[in-house]
């Protein structure tokens, strides 16, 4: 967690909880970021209690402080990677395709 100050109030900002921003969907938020990997992006909420603005971190793209990033299992090859690659890096199997 980082030590911030909310730049209109002054006081510390409250961390909220951390999560991931998925790309294509909410790129309004992140709009002016380079185009990173396609997929999730780790990122920091913290929240101002005096005037509730938001600020967003991304944490460093692939590692996540403290918690290790969840794994999952490629139903296709059974290869174990982390749960953020939009496909299996071993077989290119797409999570995302529509059945
Ligand atoms: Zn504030
Ligand atoms: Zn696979």
């Amino acid at each position: 967690m980082k030590e911030i100050n909310c730049l209109r109030c002054g006081v510390p900002m409250q961390f909220m909880k951390k999560t991931h921003i998925q790309f294509g969907k909410t790129g309004w938020i992140l709009g002016d970021l380079p185009n990173l990997v396609a997929g999730a992006l780790p990122v920091e909420i913290y929240i101002c209690p005096t005037c509730m603005k938001l600020e967003f971190f991304a944490t460093e793209n692939g590692v996540v402080e403290e918690d290790a990033l969840p794994q999952k299992t490629c139903p296709k090859c059974g290869a174990v990677h982390d749960f953020d690659y939009p496909k299996c890096p071993i077989c290119k199997y797409d999570y995302y395709e529509e059945k």
